[in-house]
């Protein structure tokens, strides 16, 4: 049989080719996208992706088809070009929807390429269809075996590649889907020339369609418009892709800082419990154990005869001699005794006894089910030979000795006491010499009597007129300024002269004198503040409020009254609750604190570290500082826990939008690191030490407070802190 001479159209082959490698380049592209969304977001872009690529297969099917020439005119019918094109947009949909896939079994490779390949075949002799030939087209089956053969390999192609691509994510990743792509569209021309290649036209055919589709532009105008949409999908995916890619890392570093306050909060937690020189327990945490030993031991000995009855102990061991050590060869010497002390400490122990480090050179022993004084005797003995052996300071050796009280309960008094009669045997012993043991005795308890007779003095030292108010300036660290005082309470004692708050504070708490001396220090700070403003002189003052105050439902309206009788602006007054006393009762201070706040009153939590606060806590707490406790600034020239801590103190109160100060600022280095980390306000004797109001006015007009001229501390208005 005769058949009509076929002849292509070179540039619209090309144009047809081009089309089918670019939307195999796009296809590739909005696959990655259905398979990074989830939900409705890759519902949208399965149906975009389906259409935008059924477009760009459509249209290499199409062009292809308007390149190719009789010597008859030739047109297509808009049905089936229409219907084509529905076939090229399922074949996109399952097409996408396979690729969407976690993974690609064997099984869904061979039924996708399938599906796909009889898709593709579909459309493209659908397409043909649309030649509406007389008499009809004859068919060289072999080769239309062949196109859908190809059909399936280009698929089975496309799926395998894109899978594999997916794997690579570097930067070799666009030049790999470059080349996909060529090999994809190659296939898809491969199999639609080869589809042609089927069809023989005998000699006489008409084409009944010829008036349809098929104007000499139309081949420019769909290649340009088919670009288009495949450009502005490219466009889109990769926008989306940059977005994605922003978003991920937000989250991870939003992770990471995440973690970090976590391991920051589990250090401080760590902190609160642990003597971080030793590794031994620290009072909070040897209290906590005392409580419950004596609370169970109370309830088995109601249940027990009182001859079998259980016993715990209490070991209070001072060292004799450490200070001169420590003078001598430096705090790294006496920090090496005191960790050996510990050791020591531990190997004479039971694992079921808790060793404690109390104060700079004392310890507690809690010994658990003891059986009796001689048993406490026994390891009293002991561990006084222990700590006798001399300690190896590298080139010296040197010796130092413990005193050692012992106090048992139930025999020597309730549990509550169980420390303070251990203090006081201990004392005994050293009043014995030293490197010796005692065990308590009613009277022995001499130091109580002490804190009695100073309880006598305080009650009356408000009357008296003997309490009196020093500030120590804060600076604030970026514009080394002054930014204002912390008011501390002194008390002039008649005969012993200027006694220390941490002596009388604790002392005033315990005999319920505190109330008293409290309200005096708000009174004072505000009168003082009046003063100052009267003298121009603007300047946040804060004041510290003691455990009891806190507890004292009537705080709240004190500080008001105070601040409305001188006329002072809350927000000049400033509140400093040490943390570990906020946290002894957190409904009780979120209530304060939220009360305080209501009256327009600045807070700070003080001492910050050495309590156990929760992060979720201090959010909720109205406060706008944080003071780093001095323990931490002393040591952050030499410890990098303690460097470690601080910055993630820092952070953390910034995360949470406080302020953060430092106090006991005494050094240069220190200062350094402490504004290298963040730091917003910076208060210690590197700058100054608390002074009365008259000598701070000498400081603040630069005297210093003995005379001689020093620099001019200019003040921030507290406005602007
Ligand atoms: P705090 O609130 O932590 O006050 C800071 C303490 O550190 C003050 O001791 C201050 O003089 C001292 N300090 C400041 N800079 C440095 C430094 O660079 N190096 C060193 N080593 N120390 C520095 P102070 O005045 O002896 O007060 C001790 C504690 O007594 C205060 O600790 C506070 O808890 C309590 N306190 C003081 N005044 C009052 C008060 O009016 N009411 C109550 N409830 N407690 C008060
Ligand atoms: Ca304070
Ligand atoms: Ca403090």
């Amino acid at each position: 049989m005769n058949v009509l001479p076929s002849t292509y159209d070179t540039w619209g082959v090309i144009a047809s080719i081009l089309i089918a490698c670019f939307a195999s380049y796009v296809t590739l592209e909005l696959a990655r996208r259905v398979q990074t969304h989830a939900g409705w977001a890759a519902v949208l872009w399965w149906l975009g992706g389906s259409l935008v690529m059924a477009t760009g297969i459509w249209a290499m099917h199409f062009v292809g088809m308007l390149a190719f020439s009789l010597p008859i005119d030739l047109g297509y019918s808009v049905f089936w070009t229409t219907m084509s094109f529905l076939a090229a947009l399922v074949v996109s949909g399952v097409a996408l929807g396979l690729a969407s896939g976690r993974t690609l079994g064997r099984a869904r490779l061979v039924a996708g390429s399938l599906a796909m390949g009889a898709g593709i075949s579909g459309m493209h002799y659908i397409g043909m269809h649309a030649l509406d030939m007389v008499p009809g087209i004859v068919w060289h089956w072999g080769m239309v075996a062949l196109s859908v053969v190809i059909a399936v390999a280009a698929s089975a192609a496309a799926l395998g590649i894109f899978f594999w691509l997916r794997k690579v994510e570097d930067e070799s990743r666009p030049l790999r889907q470059v080349v996909a792509a060529m090999v994809m569209g190659a296939a898809i021309a491969g199999m639609h020339y080869t589809g042609m290649e089927a069809a023989g036209f005998p000699v006489g055919s008409i084409c009944g369609s010829a008036d349809a589709l098929g104007s000499d532009g139309l081949a420019g105008g769909i290649t340009l418009a088919c670009g288009v949409v495949l450009l502005l999908a490219l466009l889109t995916s990769q926008y989306d892709a940059r977005v994605r890619r922003h978003a991920r890392r937000m989250e991870v570093s939003l992770q990471q800082a995440n973690t970090d306050l976590q391991a920051a909060n589990e250090e401080l937690r760590q902190r609160a419990f642990i003597d971080p020189l030793t590794g031994l327990a620290n009072r909070l945490l040897f209290e906590d154990r005392l409580n419950h030993a004596v609370a169970r031991l109370d309830r088995v000995n109601d249940t027990v005869s009182s001859r079998h009855a259980e016993k715990v102990a209490v070991l209070f061991i001072d060292l004799d001699g450490f200070k001169p050590v420590n003078d001598t060869y430096g705090h790294g010497a006496g920090d090496e005794v005191l960790k050996e002390v510990a050791r020591r400490l531990n190997r004479e122990m039971r694992d079921s006894d808790t060793a404690a480090r109390v104060g700079g050179d004392e310890f507690l022993l809690l010994i658990e089910a003891a059986g009796g004084a001689a048993d406490c005797v026994a390891l009293a003995r002991r561990v006084v030979a222990s700590i006798a052996q001399p300690y190896d300071l590298g080139t010296d050796r040197v010796a130092i000795a413990a005193s050692i009280g012992i106090a048992i309960h139930p025999d020597h008094g309730p549990g509550t006491r169980l420390v303070a009669h251990a203090d006081a045997a201990m004392y005994a012993a050293k009043a014995m010499g030293g490197s010796s043991y005692a065990v308590f005795e009613p009277g022995m308890g001499n130091a109580a009597q002490e804190q009695i007779t100073l309880q006598n003095d305080l009650k009356q030292a408000v009357d008296k007129g003997q309490l009196e108010l020093h500030y120590q300036p804060k600076m604030s660290s970026a514009q080394s300024q002054f930014s204002g005082v912390e008011a501390l309470l002194r008390w002039n004692h008649p005969d012993r002269g200027i006694i220390s708050p941490a002596l009388f504070i604790p002392i005033a708490e315990r005999f319920g004198l505190i109330g008293e001396i409290g309200n005096w220090v708000i009174q004072e700070a505000c009168r003082q503040m009046a003063a100052w403003t009267d003298a121009g002189l603007n300047m946040r003052v804060a004041i510290n409020i003691s455990a009891h105050q806190l507890r004292d439902p009537q705080l709240v309206t004190k500080i008001d009254l105070a601040l409305r009788e001188h006329r002072v602006s809350p927000s000049r007054l400033l509140c400093e609750i040490t943390e570990s006393v906020a946290m002894e009762d957190v409904e009780t201070t979120q209530r304060t604190f939220e009360n305080l706040a209501k009256v327009g009153v600045f807070l700070s939590i003080d001492d910050f570290g050495t309590g156990y606060s929760s992060l979720s806590y201090l959010r909720k707490l109205p406060a706008q500082q944080l003071k780093i406790d001095r323990s931490f600034v002393l040591d952050l020239e030499t410890s990098g826990d303690a460097r470690a801590v601080v910055d993630a103190v820092v952070r953390l109160a910034h995360a949470l939008g406080l302020r953060v100060v430092a106090e006991g600022v005494e050094t240069q280095g220190q200062r350094d690191i402490l504004m290298a980390m963040g730091c917003d306000e910076l208060q210690g004797y590197l700058f100054a030490r608390p002074m009365g109001a008259q000598a701070l006015m000498r400081w603040i007009k630069g005297t210093k407070p003995d005379g001689t001229p020093d620099f001019t501390p200019s003040v921030i208005h507290p406005d602007l802190l």
